[in-house]
């Protein structure tokens, strides 16, 4: 194993990754897994992550673009690849030949990538995408009849061979009447489509439309394949699902103090002076910055863990560096570790405290870890593997 450099890192259990995907598999109840793994496997590092699900029986993958889906090829993935997002069709020959599938969402961009297979003299497995109401790309749904013709139009151009229907959730995660009649209107448009296109014998192998939160409350007895993205990786769709999914988050992020100091009182703390203490004060910092995706909104109001306490983020947080309150824990020295997010003896600081503090979701905190912190894998509670990216 690399040896790690312990300035800012991550730790990622795989233990509970494979936890995680038992207990989705038992509520997606008979349904094939396919597991999202885009935006490098949601910063969780997808060159490792993915692997690891070949292993645990997961064969089928979805990624945002071709870039993700060859680093997959890449990583030795060799089961089903979905490329939810645009390909530029010119790249038909690259689909083909990596045997991926691409979403086609239009007419427009099912006839030009048709064309560049021609061209090309292959075929380009691809899944039809329906905007059955998140507004993005896909196929428009208001007249099933009419969506239904163009969807059977789309799939006899020789140069695709369409596999898969899909389309996605916009509230799924929210529990107020209001978005679950919306959710349920969503599913009853893709699934009027979905049963026209059956009936006309269009070869349908895989239909697919929950993401963590359709699994978790709307499944659709008419699915076959279930997209696990969020709560794959031990997190909530949103706060409205807290505790209706026993997983458990895979990833916790540390740093370790680079200096401790003793400061008196009207004494002010990094950029802008947005923090002058009014007392004596013992101040650690930490190397660990918004260039590593802890994020400037965090200054003066969130807390990092040392010894099982917490410390509040002095001042503004620096691209590189931060400075924490250490006054009340006593011992703290340089080389001491500190728990950005994740657990210290008994104390908890869950990624979706830093999301709510700096105005966002968990998905972009654990998304924002930058490629200069470090990944290190651990399975039976210890470290296997470090991925670091800027010294491969
Ligand atoms: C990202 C994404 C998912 C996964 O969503 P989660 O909420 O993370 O489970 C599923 N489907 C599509 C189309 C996506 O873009």
């Amino acid at each position: 194993m690399k040896d790690l450099l312990k300035r800012t890192w991550t730790e990622i259990d795989l233990d509970r990754l494979a936890a995680n995907v038992d207990i989705i598999r038992e509520r997606a109840n008979g349904r094939r897994l396919m597991a999202i793994v885009k935006a490098d496997a949601y910063g969780h590092g997808d060159g490792v992550i993915a692997p690891e699900l070949c292993r645990l029986g997961i064969s089928f993958f979805g990624v945002s673009n071709v870039e993700e889906a060859l680093s997959l090829r890449r990583a030795g993935v060799s089961g089903e690849i979905l490329i939810l997002g645009v390909t530029p069709p010119e790249l038909a020959p690259t689909l083909a030949e990596q045997q991926l599938s691409q979403a086609v969402f239009c007419t427009e961009y099912a006839r030009s990538l048709d064309a560049a297979a021609r061209a090309a003299g292959v075929r380009v497995k691809t899944h039809l995408k329906l905007d059955t109401g998140m507004g993005r790309i896909g196929f428009r749904t208001d007249d099933a009849a009419a969506a239904a013709e163009e969807l059977s139009a789309v799939s006899r151009l020789s140069g695709l061979k369409v596999e898969g229907i899909f389309s996605h959730f916009s509230v799924a995660d929210a529990l107020d009447p209001d978005s679950e009649a919306y959710t349920a209107g969503q599913q009853e448009r893709f699934d009027a489509i979905v049963l026209r296109l059956q009936k006309e014998g269009l070869p349908l192998s895989y239909i697919h439309l929950q993401n963590s939160a359709g699994i978790i409350r709307h499944p659709d007895p008419l699915c076959n394949l279930v997209r696990m993205g969020i709560s794959m990786y031990g997190l909530s769709p949103s706060r409205d699902f807290d505790g209706l999914l026993p997983v458990k988050p895979l990833m916790e992020m540390k740093t370790a103090v680079a200096m401790v100091k003793e400061i008196p009182a009207g004494c002010s703390v990094s950029y802008g002076r947005t923090f002058i203490s009014e007392r004596p004060m013992r101040v650690a910092t930490v190397p660990v910055g918004y260039a590593d995706g802890y994020r400037r909104a965090l200054s003066n109001r969130a807390d990092m863990l040392l010894h099982g306490k917490r410390a509040r983020v002095l001042g503004t947080v620096c691209m590189d560096q931060l400075m924490l309150d250490v006054s009340d824990i006593p011992g703290v020295k340089a080389g001491d570790v500190a728990t950005v997010f994740g657990s210290s003896q008994d104390a908890v600081i869950p990624v979706e405290e830093l999301a709510s503090l700096s105005g966002t979701i968990n998905y972009e905190i654990i998304c924002g870890i930058s490629r200069r912190v470090p990944r290190v894998y651990f399975r039976g509670g210890k470290p296997i593997e470090t991925v670091d990216y800027l010294l491969p």
